[in-house]
Parts: C-alpha cells; structure tokens; sequence
C-alpha cells in the first residue's frame, strides 16, 4: 500500500485541538483525495507466496487481514491517539467491547478487581457478574469516598475500572488521587471517559494508564454506527491487548471506523456547542417550578464542582434532574416532550431524555439504585445542538404536564 503524507509537510507540533481533529495523522493514497480514503475489505493479496510466508513470520510488517489491521481503522486509531495524548489505541466494535477487552485481557483467576459503583449498566453487570464467574473477585466502591478507594486497596489489585462523571448523576471521581492510591495497590488504572469526552478530560495526565471509550456516543455523536477504543502505553497495548483483541475478534467494521473519523473532525465544536446548552438548561431547570434538583457539574451547587474545575477543561453535555411526583411526573414529563425524544442513547446531535429506573438502571435493586442516587423522579437529557430556545419551549411543555400531575 503506497501511502502519502500531505502534499505539503507543515510543522505540525503547534497545531491546537480542533486544528489536529481535522488535520493530524491523515494518510493520502497516490490520489491525494480530500476525505479520508475508507478501505471497505477484509483481506488483502500477496505478491508471492514468500512474501506471503515471510509476512506470517513477521519479517515484513504489511496488512494481512482486516482482523489484525485495516488502513482505516489504524488511521482512526492514530487519530484517536494523537487526541487523547497516548501511546498507542485499539478501536473496537462497541463501547462494551472496549471494556470488555480492556480488563479480560489483563485480569486472570485469582486476581482482584476495583471499580467505582457508579457505572454504565453493562459495565456494572461485567465487573458484578462477569469478573467473579471466571474467578476474578470484584469489590465496588462508592466513586466519589476516598476512604472507601483507600480500605479497597489496602491489598495488590489488578485493575481498578472507573467512570467520571458517572452516568446517570453525574459524580466526578478524583482521578489522580485513585490513581495514586490504585498504584500502590498495583492496579492498572481504567477510566471509562465516555461521559467526559476526550475534548475535556485527559485521564492519561492525571495519572490513569488506560483510558475507553464508547465512539457511539459523542466521537460519531450522529447516532449512525456503534464503536469503541481503548488508549494507553505501546507496550500494555501491544502485549497485553492486541493478541487479545486480534484472536477473539473485537474488531470494529472500517466503515464504522470511517464514519467515526468523520465524527472526529467537528467533535470538539459539537462538544462545546452541545455544552453550552446543557448549561444553559440545567441553570433554567433549576429555577424551574416542580424540578426538585438539578445535577450538573458545571453548577456551584453540584457536591464535587471544585473537582470538576480542577480536573476537567469543560463541563458535560448531559444533566440529570429530578421531578415532583416520582415515576408518575417523570413520565407525564417526558411524554408531553415534541422535540426532545425519549432514547436512551446520548452524546447525540438531538436532544435525548431516559428515565433511569425503569430502563437503564432497571435491573439493580432498589437499594443500588439509592446508593447512586437515581429516584423514580430522576430523568437524564443528553442535550443536543438544537437552538436552546427551541429546547426550553420544550421543557415548557414537559414542565405543564408535570404540574397537572
Ligand atoms: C454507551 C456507554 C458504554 C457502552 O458503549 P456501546 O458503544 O454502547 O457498547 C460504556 N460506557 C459508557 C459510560 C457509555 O455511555
């Protein structure tokens, strides 16, 4: 494969964040095309036999099958990388996948996992369900206590999987300071960042060394494709992850990959776009007649703000609110909606709302779901790039039939 960097070499070491999205690590085939070339095949041919046996014994580095390596899919991972700061990523076929791989391709029988309490539902089932089928004990913890992290970890470990801020409330994790203490412990330390995005968290800075996403959300942030990566040093990728990833087959589609490469390149004006309304509409929230609380970690009154300034460079794209009237008001809420919809997906171009408790977090009992504070009045709204105006005569009409109940 005969690929060209740009026609032009400019030096590129002093591009800022949303001038690498567009421009870093784009490799151009001889036609020197504008958009990222997508490389729809799952194998590829050799010239010889010999070269075909001396690529199997490693003396040629060239790609052999979509499985192992695609030009599409190395160039999001490149990209992903250069955006994140890390060494090395793996893209993969969900966020799930990315999770999955991450901590089953460190963990054997007889170790010890550390994981926040505060977790996506499937990230929750694996550590709570998963783990402890194939002998690996599982112990959580409530995130956002670092007395809870410190008696956790009083003893070797060997990973500590967490998630700030949290989905559905919110809570930011003191990173560096887990990461400390996991280290001691001689834990790997994994930062699920989805809720964060790599626009306004740098977990690999604050000390964590392996840092996943789930592409579904804001990295495509169109709703079209699902994918995942996983970022950290060359070497825990390339020899703890990457036979892990290349046997078990954990490979994300190159056209789900493209896709995400073109996600790439407006995300940081989606994010930023997509924040400022969130803020915006948690403060009108707030104030609003019948909203009991608002969390947003951008508001003075969220319990670990001073955390979020510190460790992040912008807030959320989503909030959580709880209404008057438990499940009954919630659902009155969100069904007099007409422009926001009801889905549980989120970091969405549309403005999105889910009830928790009857569907993310339906499944752990009734005590989980007070430990993470989730009411039956507690509703999530992913919040779009819609003109707030739109969103807040929205909310109007959710907030009326709130009232009536
Ligand atoms: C969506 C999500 C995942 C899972 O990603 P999929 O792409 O749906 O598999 C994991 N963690 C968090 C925080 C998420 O929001």
């Amino acid at each position: 494969m005969t690929h060209q960097k740009s026609l032009s070499s400019p030096d590129t070491t002093t591009w800022h964040q949303a001038t690498r999205l567009l421009h870093a690590e784009v490799e151009r085939t001889t036609h020197q095309e504008t958009s990222e070339p997508l490389f729809l095949t799952s194998g590829f041919v050799y010239e010889s036999a010999e070269q075909a046996a001396a690529t199997f014994r490693n003396e040629i580095i060239r790609y052999q099958y979509s499985r192992f390596g695609n030009p599409t899919i190395a160039s999001l991972e490149r990209k992903l990388a250069d955006l994140e700061g890390a060494e090395a990523c793996i893209a993969t076929s969900t966020g799930m996948g990315a999770v999955f791989c991450a901590l089953f391709s460190h963990v054997k029988a007889g170790d010890r996992v550390v994981a926040s309490r505060a977790l996506f539902g499937s990230c929750h089932w694996i550590v709570a369900e998963l783990l402890p089928r194939y002998g690996i004990e599982s112990v959580l913890v409530n995130g956002t206590n670092l007395s809870e992290w410190e008696r956790a970890l009083a003893q070797p470990t060997a990973a500590v999987l967490l998630e700030s801020p949290s989905n559905p409330m919110l809570d930011i994790l003191d990173i560096s300071a887990i990461a400390s203490l996991a280290h001691r412990a001689g834990a790997l330390v994994m930062v699920d960042n989805v809720f964060a995005t790599p626009i306004y968290q740098k977990p690999l800075e604050l000390g964590a060394d392996v840092v996943i996403y789930s592409c579904t959300k804001h990295i495509d942030g169109q709703g079209r494709v699902l994918g995942g990566a996983i970022l950290g040093s060359a070497e825990w990728i390339t020899s703890t992850l990457q036979p892990f990833t290349r046997n078990t087959g954990n490979t994300i589609s190159p056209f789900n990959a493209w896709v995400m490469i073109k996600g790439l390149e407006t995300l940081s004006l989606r994010v930023d776009a997509m924040t400022r309304n969130a803020a915006t509409l948690a403060d009108y929230l707030a104030e609003a007649q019948g909203v009991l609380s608002v969390r947003y970690p951008g508001r003075a009154d969220h319990p670990q703000h001073a955390l979020a300034m510190r460790q992040m460079s912008g807030y959320s794209t989503l909030l959580a609110f709880e209404v008057h009237s438990g499940q009954k008001g919630a659902f009155a809420f969100m069904n007099a909606l007409k422009l926001i919809a009801i889905s549980n997906n989120l970091g969405d171009a549309r403005s999105l709302v889910t009830h928790p408790a009857t569907t993310t977090h339906a499944k752990i009992s009734d005590q989980e779901r007070a430990d993470l504070g989730i009411t039956e009045g507690t509703i999530r709204f992913s919040v779009g790039l819609e003109d707030y105006h739109d969103l807040i005569t929205d909310l109007n009409r959710g907030l009326e039939a709130l009232s009536l109940t």
